[in-house]
């Protein structure tokens, strides 16, 4: 998407460790117009598969399915990283290995808002080694939901989650494919 790659090239910011901050338009402030964008895309590439519900993982997950869930119409369902006291003892849990943080967190989606009558759609803003969505793609089979693929705003392609998943059988969607980055050059995927 072109809108997005532009984004990322005039306000992203690379870190040490292969992080892309784009916190003035993503995960901080947040562009509305280019997420409204973001959600009508992932919308139409995934419109003919009878979605009923988008499933993220908080926190930046969530802005990017809400514009999704929004444009298909569709409830929009969070996996939680706390198991707060207003959870239930009814959920699916999984591991997940964090990249940003370095460190393996539980994720908790309750058993209500999940079953085998769903079609299910996987949204994120990042995809890099593949971890998070793995997660999420477990969540969705202790449910016995039907997965028909995941939507990503940025994969860098260059840490292999994404491709390692499509060898799987998965369709993986990105708008911003990221081949290579520093300081200094950001290439995408053509
Ligand atoms: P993965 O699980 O695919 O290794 O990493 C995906 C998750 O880590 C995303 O949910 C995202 O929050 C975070 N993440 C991974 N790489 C980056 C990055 O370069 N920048 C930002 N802002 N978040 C990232």
């Amino acid at each position: 998407m072109e809108l997005l790659q532009k984004k990322i090239l005039k306000y992203g910011r690379v870190f040490d460790g292969n992080i892309l901050k784009v916190d003035s338009f993503l995960n901080h402030q947040v562009d509305i117009n280019l997420l409204t964008k973001v959600g009508e895309q992932f919308a139409k590439q995934f419109k003919a598969h009878g979605v009923t519900k988008i499933l993220t993982i908080e926190a930046s997950g969530i802005i990017v399915a809400a514009f999704t869930a929004q444009k298909l119409n569709v409830p929009m369902l969070f996996a939680k990283k706390t198991q707060s006291k207003n959870l239930s003892s009814s959920v699916y849990t999984t591991h997940v290995m964090s990249y940003t943080h370095g460190k393996v967190y539980d994720i908790f989606v309750e058993k209500e808002y999940l079953n085998a009558n769903d079609t299910v759609l996987i949204v994120d803003d990042f995809l890099a080694n593949g971890q998070a969505l793995l997660g999420l793609i477990d969540i969705v089979k202790q449910s016995g939901a039907k997965l028909v693929g995941c939507g990503v705003a940025i994969e860098k392609g260059f840490q292999g989650g994404g491709d390692k998943l499509r060898s799987q059988g998965i369709r993986v969607e990105s708008l911003a494919c990221i081949d290579s980055m520093t300081d200094n050059t950001l290439v995408f995927r053509q």
